[in-house]
């Protein structure tokens, strides 16, 4: 789509899934400000829809009226820049989703004007029958319309009030007999600009004879108040509270011609991030991180677009790297754009940002109110800051101009967004916004995915390899933690293991007990037990909506609950089985909470913060959890994959996994890889000052590669051992994946659906061959449809296909093909839905 920027008409994409852009008419009021990247509303059948200019035409079909541009809603500047605006252009094409719902995403949540239809009674007199209930109902609208004075009766409104739905029919019926007048209007949107109202001495008046002049005490004193303040001036909430007058006062002094009210603007910040940051530390690079920064800057000042793939291992100080290149582009009158995996869980890193940068930088979050994303994001637009960070919707920044855009933690899985759509993966995008805008752009991590590795292997990336820890004074050479495993099927056998806590690990966390150090135990899976089983029958309680068992929980003061993980389903856990009524129960694993017990019965006198999502359901507990720990307000963390991310604690020299098994055997091609870089990762915790650290990881599988290689920190080794398998089978990196996921409440509808969607893709299996070689070709497959890995979730069964191709068939191929056979596979019926998942990360 050519994105000319004149003629006399816009292409207009509604925010909304339609499948093309639509020609409007511009008004010449609106010319110029109808240019590509502003929000407009527009006519779209019987509404009126917001929508984005991608584009200026000149030419039009003969013959074709176009409906005009309602309005502009950004006066200003257009609400996305140019490469942004080109970005979601990319990202729909690529994604196999409308350019609306890209652009949706590109914009805060809540600001869309969406038309509503007003209905206002006109001057005639009534002629309308009312015999029978119709027009009864006609007559009784009139009423109730009459009653407004002129004023119009918003349609749904009008509905609510007669307790009834207006049927069309009537609407235009009473249209026609010219009684009523219906308009489109727009709606306000839902959030806007928060003011304040603030009050100051009017100019030219002294205040000194005030006493003289006005008889009221409150005013004499609210005066002397507003005088006292800077610039004259004080909120009219501040100058309440101060003066102790109230708001009738000022309304006799506004009156009275002393004070003048006005409205000022005022920006809602989240507080998490503000309370202080530390004052940056002035460190002198070791040399693998100078190196690194000159190769990072050296393409910022050549102007070059280039992707850098910075492996370093934990605590190799890649942050610093960061931070340096960061100052560079804004020193060079750029922006940055930082990718953090999720904003709750790196309060350090974003911590470090700010103690940089200051107020250059605005902190996106996913628990911000949409008035505090808003305001975040105008002032983004308004160059007001330079930095955006955040988690991944982040890539998306209104910024302008940007140099350098880091990807923290590139391996994390939580880059990818599943629902809604687009359905993007915010580490390629961020590449290709790097590209775009001729921008650098850095992707870090200590255990690279394998696309990544890949791409720098084949020369895509340029790889910057750090793989020492930084040196610690006081420490001969900084090294990373020793790293035991203990075999959990022997020490059973041994009948040496009692809980889920070997002898092992019991003797390692005393250790640090004794010495004042801390622990961090990672436990991956959260409440009491994950399996309650009826020893009598082998009867294992399930979800009603979800094919999953239920997990057995035992939150404080509260009776035991079975609950299920994946729609919230609770129920009281039974005593007796629901289906043979037998006493005899057994739970069967170790949740968080069950550890947590195991803890306090083997160390009562230690202190035990626990971290997982029943602990951290509250906004900010993350962070006042990691805070209390930091301060040493405890001795022992224990947590889900929380507490396996990007945590430096000085004080951490014991990493235990409770149980390194959990994930490894899903039947994902890429279990292992997780695996292994959470075993990392979360290794990567200790030891991280003076005191060297150790990892106890626990497991019935010693001998897998993510155990083995994760033994040995050897990230290559494991690496090279995962990919052949993956080469063999065409997965990624090696081939790319399309899923597609049907789901609905009737299993047989679902079934068929997938069935027949599955057919239309197959079919256009042959085109893509072509010029294929005959290696390639084998790889070209359409596997499925197939009941998903878990068969039903919240009352909604889910079926799967997967499109594999190899890399030599383009992307966009791949995607035209599956939106044909989407288009010919009909829409889907009622209640069911088919999600397109390009390059899916998830279970499939
Ligand atoms: P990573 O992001 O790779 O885990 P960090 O950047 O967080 O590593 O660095 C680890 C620790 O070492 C941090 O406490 C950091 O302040 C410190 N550090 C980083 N670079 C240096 C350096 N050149 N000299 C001294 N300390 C450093
Ligand atoms: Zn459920």
């Amino acid at each position: 789509m050519p994105l000319s920027t004149t003629g006399a008409h816009a292409l207009v994409v509604p925010l909304s899934p339609v499948p093309q852009p639509y020609t409007y008419a511009v008004p010449p009021a609106l010319d110029a400000l109808a240019v590509p990247g502003a929000r407009v509303l527009v006519p779209f059948g019987r509404r009126t829809l917001t929508g984005v200019v991608v584009g200026r035409t000149g030419e039009v079909a003969e013959g074709v009226t176009l409906k005009p541009v309602a309005d502009v809603l950004d006066v200003d500047a257009p609400a996305l820049p140019a490469t942004l605006l080109r970005l979601t252009e990319w990202m729909a094409s690529y994604y196999a989703c409308s350019w609306g719902e890209v652009l949706r995403a590109a914009l805060p949540a809540g600001t869309e004007v969406e038309g509503m239809r007003v209905l206002y009674r006109t001057d005639a007199p009534a002629a309308w029958p009312s015999s029978s209930k119709r027009d009864a109902l006609g007559r009784d609208l009139l009423v109730l319309l009459g009653q407004r004075n002129g004023d119009g009766l918003p349609l749904k409104e009008a509905e609510a009030l007669l307790g009834t739905k207006l049927p069309p029919a009537l609407l235009r019926d009473l249209r026609a007999a010219g009684l009523l007048r219906i308009a489109e209007e727009a709606t306000d949107p839902r959030v806007r600009a928060k003011t304040a109202r603030w009050l100051r001495i009017r100019n030219g008046i002294d205040p000194g004879t005030a006493p003289d002049n006005l008889r009221g005490l409150r005013q004499q004193m609210l005066v002397a108040t507003l005088a006292a303040s800077t610039d004259r001036a004080l909120s009219q909430a501040d100058a309440l509270a101060a003066s102790g007058a109230s708001s009738q006062t000022v309304q006799r002094l506004v009156e009275l011609g002393w004070v003048e009210a006005y409205e000022v603007e005022v920006e809602r910040r989240p507080e998490a991030f503000d309370s202080a940051a530390p004052a940056p530390q002035r460190i002198a690079l070791h040399p693998a991180q100078r190196a690194a920064l000159e190769a990072i800057n050296g393409a910022l000042v050549a102007g070059k677009t280039e992707t850098f793939l910075l492996h370093g291992v934990t605590g190799s100080g890649k942050t610093e790297v960061y931070l340096r290149a960061l100052k560079a582009t804004l020193d060079a009158g750029r922006t940055g754009i930082v990718l953090v995996p999720e904003i709750a869980l790196t309060p350090q890193t974003v911590r470090r940002f700010r103690a940089h940068f200051g107020d250059d930088v605005a902190v996106l979050h996913s628990r911000m109110s949409p008035g505090e994303r808003y305001d975040a994001w105008r002032h983004l637009r308004a160059g007001r800051y330079r930095v955006a960070i955040g988690p991944r919707s982040a890539v998306l920044a209104p910024l302008e101009n940007v140099g350098l855009i880091v990807v923290d933690e590139e391996h994390e899985a939580s880059y990818k967004q599943f629902d809604p759509a687009p359905r993007y993966h915010a580490r390629d995008v961020a590449v290709m916004r790097a590209h775009l805008a001729g921008a650098v752009c850095v992707l870090g991590s200590a255990t690279p995915s394998a696309e990544s590795y890949t791409n720098a292997q084949r020369g895509k990336y340029t790889l910057l390899p750090m793989p020492e820890r930084v040196p610690v004074p006081g420490r001969a050479a900084a090294r990373l933690p020793e790293v035991r495993v203990v075999d959990l099927a022997r020490e059973q056998e041994i009948r040496r293991l009692r809980g889920a806590l070997s002898v092992q690990l019991q003797e390692a966390i005393q250790a640090r007990l004794d010495r004042k150090e801390q622990t961090i135990l990672l436990q991956n899976r959260r409440g009491y037990a994950p399996i309650l089983t009826c020893n009598a029958c082998g009867h294992t309680p399930e979800c009603p909506s979800c094919a999953v068992t239920l997990t057995l929980h035992r939150p404080p003061g509260l009776r035991p609950q079975l609950r299920c993980h994946y729609c919230g389903f609770t129920r009281a856990a039974p005593s007796a089985c629901d289906h043979c009524g037998q006493h005899d129960l057994a739970d069967l694993g170790a949740g968080t909470q069950r550890v947590e017990e195991e803890l306090a019965d083997l160390f009562p006198s230690a202190r035990v913060l626990r971290m997982d999502l029943d602990t951290t359901s509250k906004k900010d507990a993350h962070r006042k959890l990691l805070t209390a720990f930091g301060r040493g307000d405890a001795d022992i963390l224990l947590g889900t994959q929380m507490v396996a991310k990007g945590l430096d604690f000085p004080r951490v020299t014991l990493v235990g996994v409770v149980n390194a098994d959990t994930g490894m055997l899903l039947p994902d091609f890429r279990a292992a890889e997780r695996t292994f870089q959470l075993l990392a990762q979360v290794g990567g915790r200790a030891g991280r000052a003076e005191r060297p650290g150790e990892v106890v990881l626990q497991t019935r599988n010693p001998d897998h590669p993510a155990i083995q290689f994760a033994l040995a920190h050897d990230y290559d080794g494991f690496i090279r051992a995962d990919l052949p398998d993956r080469r063999f089978l065409g997965y990624p990196p090696f081939g790319r994946l399309v899923g597609i996921e049907f789901k609905g409440p009737n299993e047989a509808t679902v079934e068929k659906l997938a069935g027949r969607w599955t057919t239309q893709l197959t079919k256009r299996l042959p085109r893509l061959l072509s010029g294929l070689s005959e290696a390639d070709a084998q790889h070209l497959q359409v596997l499925g449809p197939t009941a998903a890995f878990i068969g039903r979730v919240k009352k909604q069964y889910r079926f799967h296909t997967i499109l594999k191709a190899p890399l030599a068939v383009s992307p966009y191929a791949l995607t035209a093909a599956v939106a044909e056979a989407d288009a010919a596979a009909g829409s889907p019926p009622k209640g069911c839905r088919v999600n397109v998942d390009v390059d899916p990360v998830g279970l499939y």
